[in-house]
C-alpha cells in the first residue's frame, strides 16, 4: 500500500477528526454512505457563494456559470465511467431513482406479459422492488441467479435461466451485504447473446474499482453520489445513447421538452428528456468535485490499498472466537459481514458505537441474500481508502473485549 499516503488522505476528511463517546470516530459504515473530502464541501459552498442560479434558461452571467459548472460535472462523470458521450449521463437522485426510472420508462414501454427479468440473489431491495412492481403490473416473470456457499453467483445456473423470453438482466457489480464482486462482463455477454438488455447496479462498486461502461458493455449503469465521497441527493443513470433516445420519458415538466402545445409535446433527446424540472445542480457540481478527488488519489491505488486492508481485516476477524463471516467469495471488496455467537447484531453494533466505531447492524436492505445464509441480520463493517490498519485493530480489539465479557 505504499502508493497511498494514509495520513495525508485522512487529513482531507474533516469528519474523521470527530469524537464519538469520547473516542476518535472510526467510520466503518462506508457501504451505507461515505464521508466527504474538504474539496467537495468547499466546492458546494463555492457554488452557492459565486455561481448559484437555475441553469439553461436565463440571459445572465450566473446562469452561464451554473450551467457551465453543471455540464462540467456531467463531463467528469462521463470520463469517470468512460461513457462515449455526455448525452449518456442522466443526473438523478441516486441509484434507487435511476433503477425506478428504467423500470418505469423502458420497462413500461417495452416489456410484455410473459417476458422474463433475471435478477441475482445478491440484490439490494432497490434492484428488486421496482421490478416486482413492474412484474405485477405487466404480468412478467422474475427469475433469480443463485449464489454458492461463498456468496458468488453460480454462472451455470444463470445460463440455464436465460432464454428468448429473457428481456432484462439486472444485477449488482458488488454486493452491499457480502462484498462479492460479480463477473459483470461475462454476465453481460451471455445476456446479450440471449437478446436481453442489462442494467448494472454500480452503487457499491464505483468507490472501490474502475467502472468502464464501454468495456463492460452494459446497457445501463447506475450509482449514487453519496457512496463515492460526493453529496446525498445526486446520482447517475448511464444509458447507451440510442436506447435512451428510443425510451419515452417518465416524468414530464420543464427542461425536458423541445416544444409544448396543449395538444402535443416534443421531448428533448437524452439526457434532457429524463431531467424534468430543476435538478440538484449544486450537488451535481459537488459530485464532480468528488470524482476529481478520486482521480487525484487514483482508483487503482485505492483498489490495491483496500485489498490489502480487507485481507488484514479478514485475518483479524477470523481470530475472534464465535465470529462467523458471511460472504467469503475469492473476489470481494470492502464489506465484512458477520454474526457473533451469543450476541445479537444490535448488541454488537451498540458495543462498537460505545467505542466510537460506526458499523451497520441490520438487514442492509438485502433481506433475500441474508436469508440465503440463514440469518436476518448481520454486523457489517465496510471499508474505504481512508480507513487504516489502526481502525481495523480497534474493531478487532473491541470485538475480543466483548467476547471476553461473556466468558
Ligand atoms: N444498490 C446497492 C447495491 C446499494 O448498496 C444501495 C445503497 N445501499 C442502493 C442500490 C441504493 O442506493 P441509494 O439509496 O443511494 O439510492
Amino acid at each position: 500500500p505504499q502508493s497511498l499516503d494514509i495520513n495525508r488522505v485522512r487529513a482531507d476528511f474533516p469528519i474523521l477528526q470527530e469524537h464519538v463517546n469520547g473516542r476518535r470516530l472510526i467510520w466503518l459504515d462506508n457501504a451505507a454512505t461515505t464521508q466527504k473530502p474538504r474539496s467537495v464541501i468547499e466546492r458546494i459552498s463555492q457554488f452557492y457563494e459565486h455561481e448559484n442560479s437555475n441553469i439553461h434558461r436565463a440571459a445572465h452571467e450566473l446562469a452561464a456559470r451554473a450551467t457551465d459548472a453543471y455540464e462540467a460535472a456531467r463531463e467528469k462523470v462521463r470520463r469517470f465511467l468512460n461513457a462515449a458521450s455526455t448525452n449518456e449521463i442522466v443526473f438523478v437522485r441516486g441509484a434507487t431513482e435511476a433503477i425506478n426510472l428504467v423500470a418505469k420508462s423502458w420497462g413500461e414501454q417495452f416489456l410484455q406479459p410473459g417476458d422474463e427479468i433475471i435478477l441475482s440473489h445478491l440484490e439490494h431491495h432497490a434492484n428488486i422492488v421496482p421490478w416486482q412492481q413492474l412484474a405485477q403490473q405487466k404480468g412478467l416473470q422474475i427469475k433469480v441467479i443463485p449464489v454458492d456457499e461463498d456468496g458468488q453467483l453460480i454462472l451455470s445456473a444463470y445460463q440455464q435461466l436465460l432464454s428468448n423470453k429473457t428481456k432484462l438482466v439486472s444485477f449488482t457489480q458488488v454486493s452491499n451485504a457480502l462484498g462479492t464482486v460479480t463477473p459483470v462482463r461475462q454476465i453481460v455477454e451471455l445476456a446479450h447473446q440471449a437478446g436481453a438488455k442489462v442494467l448494472v447496479d454500480g452503487a457499491q462498486a464505483v468507490s472501490h474499482m474502475r467502472a468502464d461502461v464501454q468495456w463492460l458493455d452494459c446497457d445501463w449503469y447506475v450509482f449514487s453520489g453519496h457512496k463515492v465521497f460526493g453529496p446525498t441527493g445526486i446520482g447517475v443513470l448511464y444509458g447507451k445513447e440510442a436506447l435512451l433516445n428510443e425510451t419515452q420519458p417518465w416524468q414530464g415538466g420543464g427542461n425536458m421538452i423541445k416544444d409544448v402545445t396543449f395538444e402535443h409535446t416534443q421531448y428533448q433527446l437524452a439526457p434532457g428528456r429524463f431531467e424534468a424540472g430543476t435538478g440538484n445542480i449544486a450537488d451535481a457540481v459537488g459530485l464532480g468535485a468528488a470524482i476529481d478527488y478520486v482521480d487525484h488519489i487514483g482508483i487503482d491505488a485505492i483498489q490495491q490499498y483496500e485489498h490489502y486492508l480487507l485481507v488484514y481485516a479478514t485475518q483479524l476477524l477470523k481470530e475472534v472466537p464465535g465470529l462467523r463471516l458471511i460472504g467469503t467469495a475469492p473476489d470481494k471488496t470492502s464489506v465484512l459481514s458477520f454474526v457473533l455467537k451469543d450476541f445479537t447484531t444490535e448488541q454488537v453494533g451498540a458495543a462498537l458505537n460505545q467505542e466510537g466505531i460506526a458499523v451497520r447492524a441490520g438487514h442492509h436492505c438485502a433481506q433475500p441474500i441474508l436469508r440465503r445464509f440463514g440469518v436476518e441480520s448481520t454486523v457489517r463493517p465496510s471499508l474505504a481508502f481512508y480507513n487504516s490498519c489502526a481502525d481495523i485493530d480497534a474493531l478487532a480489539e473491541s470485538l475480543l473485549r466483548l467476547r471476553r465479557s461473556r466468558i
